[in-house]
């Protein structure tokens, strides 16, 4: 049976940049069920980093992992991550509220036209939030990845834990193949398979549930959409960004409750986004390109969960990242690791209360 320090359940973005942290202090497995890491919900987001998004705490995180997306440290990557778009908050009615240290400013109507051309007229103002960015989603992930090997982890694929159990202090991970594997601490980094992996370690779940939401890619007869600002809806009903000249990327902000599986769009949830796109922009719709959905996982109070399990000894919990774990993934991973090894935090994540994000304010 091979043994290791930590073994780490899931390679998507959390077990990547967690991996990444801890490789060159502890001997680190990650096994991923599916033949690549990401295939899940790392590999299907919308790929935008939005400081005001998930509340205040969420912010924190977020825009603590700012500069390494902007401008990251050579040994990591030749360039940033984030390509700075802004994004409209777009509203008929009250402008929403947004963490005190996200930067916005007002945006009346006439200004709201010249932004967006096409706009219709019954969305009178916005806020705009100008630090909101793309995110390179799938070279962060490599990099994190190709850290974490640097560093010496170890990484398997097709590799579904089955089942752990803990005795004599270390825990006993059989995978689906048959193969047991021991390791001191168990990492729960299973996105929307967060309470089941819990559930095979014999550890009591925190009720995470995974939502389903729908991407859709658009052709529209509309060029110049890459320039423009991200548009959102501020009573949360919808969000597009420009992808190519002319075309966009869409949701409904869906948010259905669905058991963890590999999730495909709803007919009905692509004619819902089509329908409230239109009732933003006069820009003919030419048609559906490609459409997607992923699971968005949160714990009950929606912010996401880092630390050792109050009650099952070496199990650690990093899951709960909701629609934020790519934004979040820079600091959040360096601040999950300081609670694993036990070490200071890095400075850039030391202002964080890491007591909001425990798994303990579940226990009763
Ligand atoms: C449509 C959509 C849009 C989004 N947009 C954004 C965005 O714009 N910005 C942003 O920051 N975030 C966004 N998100 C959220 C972001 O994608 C997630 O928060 C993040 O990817 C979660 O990463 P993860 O590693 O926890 O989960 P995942 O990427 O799902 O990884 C978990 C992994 O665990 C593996 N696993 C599960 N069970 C087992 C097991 N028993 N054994 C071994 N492996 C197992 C799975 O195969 C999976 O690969 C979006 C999500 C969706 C779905």
């Amino acid at each position: 049976m091979e043994n290791f320090d930590v073994i780490i359940v899931g390679g998507g973005i959390a077990g990547a940049s967690l991996g990444a942290e801890i490789a060159a202090e502890r001997r680190t497995l990650i096994v991923e069920a599916e033949d690549q890491c990401g295939y899940h919900a790392t590999g299907r987001s919308a790929a935008f980093y939005l400081e005001s998004y998930g509340g205040a705490e969420v912010a924190k995180i977020t825009l603590a992992s700012r500069e390494l997306l902007m401008d990251p440290p050579e040994d990591f990557a030749d360039e940033g991550f984030l390509r700075v778009r802004g994004d409209l908050h777009l509203t008929t009615d009250e402008l929403p509220l947004l963490p005190a240290d996200v930067d916005a400013r007002i945006v009346e109507r006439a200004e709201l036209e010249r932004m967006i051309p096409g706009i219709r007229p019954q969305w009178r103002r916005a806020l705009f939030e100008p630090g909101c960015a793309d995110i390179e989603v799938a070279r962060l992930h490599a990099a994190f990845l190709a850290q974490f090997r640097r560093r010496g982890g170890a990484i398997a694929t097709r590799a579904r834990l089955r089942s752990a159990s803990r005795t004599g202090g270390a825990w006993q991970v059989l995978l689906d193949d048959g193969s047991s594997l021991s390791s001191s601490v168990l990492v729960d980094a299973a996105g929307a398979w967060a309470d089941s992996v819990a559930a095979a370690a014999g550890v009591e779940t925190l009720g995470i549930t995974p939502k389903r939401r729908t991407m859709v890619q658009l052709r529209v007869g509309r060029r110049g959409l890459r320039q423009l600002p991200l548009v959102d809806a501020a009573d949360g009903t919808f969000y597009f960004k420009g992808e190519g000249d002319n075309t966009i990327w869409l949701s409904p902000h869906d948010e259905i409750d669905t058991d963890p599986c590999d999730a495909a769009p709803e007919e009905m949830d692509v004619a819902l986004a089509i329908d409230r796109f239109q009732q933003v922009v006069d820009w003919p719709v030419e048609r559906v390109e490609r459409s997607w959905a992923g699971l968005r996982s949160f714990a009950p109070d929606r912010l996401p969960v880092y630390g050792f399990d109050a009650d099952a000894p070496g199990f650690f919990w990093c899951a709960g990242q909701g629609g934020f774990g790519i934004q979040t993934s820079a600091a959040a991973a360096k601040l999950a690791a300081s609670l694993l090894l036990g070490a200071y935090p890095h400075p850039s994540v030391a202002h964080i209360d890491p007591s909001v994000f425990s798994p303990a304010r579940f226990s009763s």
